[in-house]
Formats: C-alpha cells, structure tokens, sequence
C-alpha cells in the first residue's frame, strides 16, 4: 500500500527514498552524524508536532496541555537523572541556539566571551568572527598548542587573566583529545567569570561515563541531542539549580516561541535508549573504533593532529600530501565515504578549502562495525587519498564499499524491544 506522502508528494517521497538509500550505501564517517532508532523516529513523526505549547508544564500560554505536559516533564526528568543536573530545559531548537540562550542567561551584550578559536577546533557559536556571537559580545578565542595540537590549560589561565571575560566557553567540535571540564571550571573561577561548557559532540560519550561530565564544574552545559547522543535533531540545557529561573525565563519569552514537542517526545525516547547497557557498549565501541581507525590510518602515513583521538574523532592534517581536505572529501563521497573538510590548527588555508579532513565513528558504530572493518575503511580512505583523480579506481572502492555497507544494515532497534522494561517506564 502507498503511503499518503507517496502519494500525495512523490517528488518528496521519492527524494527522501533516495537520501535512504544514499544513507545505508555509504560509510558515513561526519562526527557530528548518526543514526536513530525507528522508536526516536516515530515520535519525531507524531501528532505532536501540531501541538503550541509555550511555557513550561503546569504554566502554558495555550490549553490543550493534558499530554504536552506529561511529555516535556518526562523528557526533563530523563536528562536530570541522565545528567545528574539540577535542572534541565528541553526547549532549545538546536546547538547554536542552545549556546545563544546559554549565553544570554548569564551575560549581557558588550559583554566578554572567551571560547576556543574556530581553526583550533571550536564551534561558530563560540565567537567567531563570523558569528552574532562575535557581534553582540567581545570575543577572545583560546586555541590549542601548535605543535603538539592539544589544549594548554597555562595559557587558557594566561589569557583569562588578561583578557577578564565574563564568560568561558568549554567545549569543541573538532578536538580528538578529552577535556578537562575541571580545569575550565577552575580558570572561570580564578577569573570571576562563568563557564558554560558545550558538549555538542560528547553528550554521548558523557553519559556513558567515558568522558569526563562539565555538569559539577559547569554554570550552564549546553548540548545537542543529535550526535554522539544519538537522538533527533536538536538542543538542549543543563544548569544549577541557581540559574533555572534565568534560563527558563531566556528561552521563552527571551528568545523562542513553541517549543517543538515532537522533538523534546523524540529526545526523551533517545535519552531512555542511553539509559541501558547497550548503549553503553555502543559508546564504548566507538572510541575503540576511532582509535583503531586512526591507527591505521597512521600505518599508511597520514598524520593525525595530535598523533591520535581518545574519542570519537580524528582531524587528518593533509599539509604536505598534495591533496587539500577539500578534494580528498569530494573524492571520498564519490567513493560513498562521507567525511567534512575541516582546518587544522595553525592552518593558513582559507577555511572553504583547508588542510584538515575531520572523521569520526558514531554512525558507523550504531550499524555494528567494529575494529575489523575500520581496517578496511582506512584503506579506502588511502586507496582514494593516493587516487583522487583516478575516477576508476574510485569505482572500484566505492563498489566494495557498497559491498560492506550492504553486510551491516541500518538498525532500526538499539535494544530488543520486547525486553523494553523499566528505565523505559517512568
Ligand atoms: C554541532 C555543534 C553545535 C551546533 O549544533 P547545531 O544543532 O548544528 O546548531 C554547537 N556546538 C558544538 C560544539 C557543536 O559541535
């Protein structure tokens, strides 16, 4: 039987067929992607985006709240308990925007804010040049150590001390190492500024205990729900119990109309999946995958920044090869690999075509791939490296990638869903 986009909207239906197929017929290797669970899907999916719900439970602008309420008092609890945070608001629309209501929660424009440089790693939304963020306050950026790649905590201190922001931003989007959230919480101190720490790419990795957590050292943690968290595409905060009122009150009336409640239904299924042993497993795998990946890599003479990853991502330093991140990924994705140029510190390429490839193991992770097959993905990614105008052999990787994508199928289940017991029942 058609289904009623099928019918109604070929052209779409047809479009997102094809995105499917484009999705389970390559080796996505974007940090920042994964995949989601058909439970995380079907909320996404539900009447529960027709629904107005400004304001929080039990306070809403518009009646009709019965379920809303339950659902988003559900979705709160669940990352309370996850996080261990005092307090969680669930309304944030993505990142970015998590990062500006973080922000504005605890400081005013003209204000300092002081985050990891752009090239060095960091976010858009930490300062850069240009971002609002950069516009509406003063920004000083922080970057990692050139030679060695990793953060120097001395000169984060140093620069606090001069600079006297009234913010620090923790956090990255292209840092292989782990962070020490204890330490930013420690400058922030020194300094009298807040630290809020975004974890955008880490919440996964955090709340399978794998990364240090920002929540005790943090004023305001700031995450995705997308990434390594494996939920639908959005945002979401964690704060003290002292900043609640402020935060709340920032994302609505300050800065958001409805909250998307399909979304908030969607993270609470995601946040109960991260509750259990196999997505503990599943986290775990995904740094062993990384490491791995990046040891082969470095067997066939590509050089990672920092030497290597302690997470889920690698940041490939091309300086010297030949190629440029931006060709090695159009011939990469030709080759159905699917990674992001990326700079690399130090970097004096222009950003729209930089030195760095940036990969990473979450999505291909959550498919069931272990150390065995990141053997043969970092021989693709050489194959194609050492052929990036041989569009033969570029067919010929991308033909066996089909052949390996095609032994490890999209999941639609995390967990055997007839086991779906307590944490699932709240
Ligand atoms: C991805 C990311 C964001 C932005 O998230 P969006 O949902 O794309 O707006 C913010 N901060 C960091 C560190 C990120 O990696």
């Amino acid at each position: 039987m058609k289904t009623a986009l099928e019918l109604y909207d070929p052209q779409i239906y047809e479009l997102i067929r094809q995105e499917e197929v484009r999705q389970s017929g390559s080796i996505r290797l974007i940090p920042s992607e994964n995949y989601v669970s058909k439970a995380v899907m079907t909320a996404t999916g539900s009447c529960l985006t027709n629904k107005y719900s400004e304001g929080y439970p039990g306070r809403r602008y518009y009646e009709g709240q019965q379920v809303t309420d339950l659902v988003e008092t559900i979705a709160i609890n669940r990352a309370k308990d996850l996080f261990k945070a005092d307090h969680a608001n669930m309304q944030s629309y993505s990142g970015s925007v998590a990062n500006l209501n973080a922000y504005y929660t605890l400081i005013k424009p003209g204000d300092t804010i002081m985050g990891m440089a752009l090239a060095d790693g960091g976010h858009l939304t930490h300062g850069s040049r240009g971002s609002m963020t950069s516009k509406i306050f003063r920004s000083v950026s922080y970057g990692v150590n050139q030679e060695t790649g990793y953060i120097d905590y001395d000169y984060v201190r140093d620069l606090a001390k001069k600079e006297k922001p009234n913010l620090i931003i923790s956090g990255a989007t292209a840092y292989p190492r782990k962070i020490d959230f204890k330490i930013f919480g420690e400058i922030a101190k020194e300094v009298g500024a807040f630290h809020v720490s975004d974890i955008a790419h880490l919440s996964g990795l955090v709340v399978a205990g794998l990364h240090m957590s920002p929540v005790p050292y943090a004023d305001i943690v700031s995450t995705t729900t997308h990434k390594t968290l494996r939920g639908p595409r959005g945002g979401m905060l964690l704060c003290r119990a002292e900043h609640q009122k402020a935060l709340d009150r920032t994302i609505i009336p300050g800065q958001q109309g409805g909250p998307h409640m399909h979304t908030i239904a969607a993270v609470a299924v995601a946040l109960a999946e991260a509750n259990t042993p196999e997505f503990g497993a599943y986290a775990a795998q995904v740094i062993k995958n990384a490491a791995r990946l990046g040891e082969k890599l470095k067997e066939y003479g590509f050089k990672l920044m920092t030497g290597g990853t302690d997470n889920h991502l690698l940041l490939i330093d091309l300086r010297g090869s030949g190629v440029t991140g931006k060709m090695l990924s159009k011939a990469l994705d030709r080759a159905r690999i699917v990674t992001n140029f990326n700079s690399v510190p130090g970097d004096v390429a222009p950003p729209t075509n930089p030195n760095g490839l940036r990969i990473g193991t979450p999505a291909m992770t959550t498919r069931g791939l272990k150390e065995e097959q990141m053997d043969e993905i970092a021989s693709f990614i050489k194959r194609v490296a050492d052929n990036v105008d041989n569009e033969g052999e570029i067919a010929k990787v991308s033909r066996e990638v089909l052949l390996l994508t095609s032994q490890f199928p999209v999941p639609e289940h995390f967990i055997v869903p007839n086991q779906v017991k307590p944490p699932f029942v709240d």
